[in-house]
């Protein structure tokens, strides 16, 4: 895009130049705290801007990446070359008592989570603790291994989508039930097709309060035990895909990896699965930690590890 001042013209232009910054640091819209700017960043503050915003760049064929947490990325040192389109589409609406409708750019935790439990309503209380917007939950299918009593069931956030309202590839607006959504463990028709979340809707639960607040106090003490806080440790949460019945993060410290850092990045010393932001961290120690999990796990195991977050930009 910086070659092409056309572009940025016509984006000005439709856009407004006040709404559109320059160079703007995508570091500290990640969990992980690393990576370079975006040639351009337009934050959308409702469907409409957002539909907007995306039927534009694909008018004028210009590179562009939709934004939400920032916590399943690890964008590169060089940063972006294009327009970062950053979902910050808001709204809670509560309708018949249990359907409850959200804009695509609202974070899952804290704010739908605090609404929706002083609500009394359950369902969306399980992923307490974890960073999302909600189109960012339905790109990932976000989900929790719960702890015990229910130990060993995965809740997906697809349990309790009713609908969600979509801008298509195609340039469509529709509403869509779950189906079309092809959930899987960490999968989504999303992966494959640039549809765009605009919102969407859950069906849930009333559920006593002193319920809600047990789960997720036990929910948050599985995580302290287990994740980095992000204040301390910047991450993307589990770095590999899940590997059936073994683990990505058991072959990691198998091979001895757990604790091994390289510059600012680490392997977190209580989940081999994490890298985290040691401070000061770029995207190239986390790469190079990456790799030598990859190397040293199918040298020594034969696994493939297979990255689970997405790499955003140029390194
Ligand atoms: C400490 C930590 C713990 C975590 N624990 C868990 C866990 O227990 N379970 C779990 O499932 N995940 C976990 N994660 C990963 C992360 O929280 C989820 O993947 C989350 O859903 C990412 O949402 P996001 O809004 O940050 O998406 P982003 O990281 O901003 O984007 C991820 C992808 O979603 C796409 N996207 C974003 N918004 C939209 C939209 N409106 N429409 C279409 N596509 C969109 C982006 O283009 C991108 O491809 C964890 C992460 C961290 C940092």
């Amino acid at each position: 895009m910086r070659a092409d001042p056309k572009t940025v013209a016509a984006l000005e232009a439709e856009l407004g130049a006040d709404r559109l910054e320059r160079d703007a640091p995508l570091a500290p819209l990640t969990t992980f705290r690393v990576g370079g700017p975006a040639d351009l960043l337009y934050r959308a503050r409702t469907e409409d801007e957002l539909v907007r915003a995306v039927q534009l760049v694909r008018e004028l064929d210009a590179p562009h990446f939709l934004l939400g947490r920032g916590a399943n990325i690890l964008v590169g040192d060089r940063g972006f070359r294009g327009l970062v389109i950053r979902s910050e589409v808001g709204g809670v609406e509560i309708d018949d008592g249990t359907l409850v409708r959200a804009g695509s750019g609202v974070e899952t935790f804290p704010d739908l989570i605090d609404r929706t439990v002083a609500g009394g309503l359950g369902g969306l209380h399980h992923f307490v603790g974890i960073p999302s917007t909600v189109g960012g939950a339905l790109w990932q299918n976000l989900h929790f291994l719960s702890p015990a009593p229910d130990r060993d069931r995965t809740i997906f956030i697809e349990d309790i989508l009713e609908s969600a309202d979509i801008l298509t590839e195609e340039g469509e607006r529709r509403t869509v039930s779950p189906d079309y959504f092809e959930f899987g463990y960490d999968e989504s028709v999303l992966h494959d097709r640039a549809d765009v979340v605009l919102s969407a809707s859950f069906r849930l639960e009333p559920t006593p309060l002193e319920e809600l607040r047990r789960v997720m106090r036990e929910n948050l003490e599985w995580r302290d035990e287990r994740h980095p806080d992000l204040w301390l440790y910047p991450c993307a949460g589990s770095i590999f895909k899940k590997i059936e019945g073994i683990g990505a993060g058991r072959l990691i410290d198998e091979c001895g990896l757990k604790g091994q850092v390289h510059g600012g990045a680490g392997i977190f010393h209580k989940h081999a699965n994490i890298i985290v932001n040691l401070g000061g961290a770029t995207a190239r120690d986390v790469m190079w930690l990456i790799d030598l999990a990859r190397e040293t796990v199918e040298s020594r195991t034969g696994h493939e590890l297979v990255p689970e977050i997405s790499f955003v930009g140029e390194f």
